[in-house]
């Protein structure tokens, strides 16, 4: 993992990289949130990030989310960006600020309980498998109405917009197709459903680019701010 100064160094390139992308792309320079992206790292990520008063951190499994969660309570909010099981709705329901990666019917429903429960009003993202991969997570772009309409029905649901993660290729075209096709689905469901669905989460450490061109509105940002993780076991 980085130190603390290379990981300031690197988030202030990576604030101007995005600030140059968003130039060229025509938008507003600071129209793109950056959630830094602490999972598999050292807690001390966490500290970095708090220490630059960066206030949001994602993780993408729950309960490695949970045992830094606990050093952080009061200090961070968190956001979770990996796949959620139907089984961990309740606990998610606690830990995270904001779900990036509904992307089924009953898990939205039970999102809805848990929340209702705990007198919490769950803000949500919808992942779309924008890549139309059947190894990916995520809502064929198909159905998506069909869980945009339940979720606007849900009292204790907050529906912000759509997380994708881009298709994996040397070819910066290729994602950005993927960010392209996200960012339309979000405009015409913005027309059917007369809502507005600000957000759209695309762009990683390596497709922040092409997500900035199409649109993105949070890139989430692991490697390129604390530097490699150790490798999944
Ligand atoms: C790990 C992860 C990221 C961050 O990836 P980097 O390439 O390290 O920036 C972003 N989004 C999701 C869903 C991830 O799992």
């Amino acid at each position: 993992m980085h130190s603390f100064s290379q990981f300031k160094e690197a988030l202030e390139r990576l604030r101007s990289d995005l600030d140059s992308y968003s130039l060229d792309a025509g938008r507003e320079v600071g129209s793109v949130q950056i959630l830094p992206v602490t999972k598999r790292q050292p807690l001390e990520a966490v500290g970095f990030a708090h220490r630059l008063g960066l206030a949001v951190v994602g993780e993408n499994v729950v309960q490695e989310a949970a045992v830094k969660i606990q050093d952080f309570r009061k200090e961070m909010t968190w956001e979770l960006i990996g796949h959620l099981q139907s089984n961990k709705a309740r606990i998610a329901v606690e830990l995270f600020n904001r779900i990036q990666t509904v992307d089924n019917l009953k898990l939205l429903r039970r999102l809805d309980r848990f929340a209702s429960e705990a007198c919490k009003q769950q803000r949500i993202l919808l992942q779309i498998n924008t890549s139309q991969d059947p190894a990916k997570y995520g809502v064929p772009p198909e159905d998506a109405d069909q869980l945009v309409e339940t979720a606007l029905d849900l009292e204790n649901i907050i529906l912000e917009g759509f997380m994708t993660i881009g298709l994996q290729s040397s070819d910066p075209a290729v994602a950005e197709k993927t960010f392209y096709s996200l960012r339309e689905l979000r405009d015409r469901l913005e027309e059917d459903f007369k809502n507005p669905f600000p957000e759209l989460s695309m762009g990683m450490s390596g497709d922040l680019e092409p997500a900035v061109r199409a649109g993105s509105t949070i890139v989430r940002v692991g490697t390129a701010l604390f530097g490699e993780r150790p490798p999944r076991f």
